[in-house]
């Protein structure tokens, strides 16, 4: 596993330079991960069914060879996180943002109605969303500000 590990390792430091939209970074660790088990393969008689295995599942298996990863815990999850139930904007807000009108990593528009959660750089996501992302990363996919709550609060 040490391969994989390394790889992923690498990845976090690729994504938190580059600014890839999260597709781009699902595809390129998608990627990077079944390079990873190919070659780890080859030493192994262990054999992993990669090619039968769901997206989830294979999310769930970076997770678990990211065990190394930065996510964050649960407690620290709904501490970073400023829930609310999603309403539109009735009047028109000078300052409103398509950060605010749509989920940027489902590329969702909200609908009324709907579990919203805002992290500590005022960035909004589906509480579901950021939590999937917040399960393996600890930074705001957008800015990539640290979701950590902050020890002073
Ligand atoms: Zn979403
Ligand atoms: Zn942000």
């Amino acid at each position: 596993m040490a391969a994989a590990k390394s790889v992923l390792l690498a990845l976090d430091r690729i994504e938190q330079e580059a600014e890839l939209t999260y597709e781009q970074l699902l595809v390129l660790e998608t990627n990077l991960l079944l390079g990873a088990f190919a070659s780890h393969d080859q030493h192994s008689d262990m054999r992993m069914d990669i090619d039968n295995m769901s997206y989830e599942e294979l999310l769930a298996l970076g997770e678990r060879i990211g065990s190394v990863s930065t996510a964050l815990s649960e407690e620290q999850f709904e501490k970073c996180l400023r829930r609310s139930i999603y309403r539109p904007v009735a009047t028109e807000a000078k300052e409103r943002v398509i950060d605010d009108i749509k989920c940027s990593i489902c590329q969702e528009e909200y609908m009324e109605g709907e579990e919203v959660g805002r992290l500590r750089c005022e960035h909004q996501y589906h509480v579901s969303c950021i939590h999937q992302w917040l399960r393996q990363k600890n930074w705001c996919p957008i800015c990539k500000a640290s979701a950590e709550p902050s020890i002073m609060s």
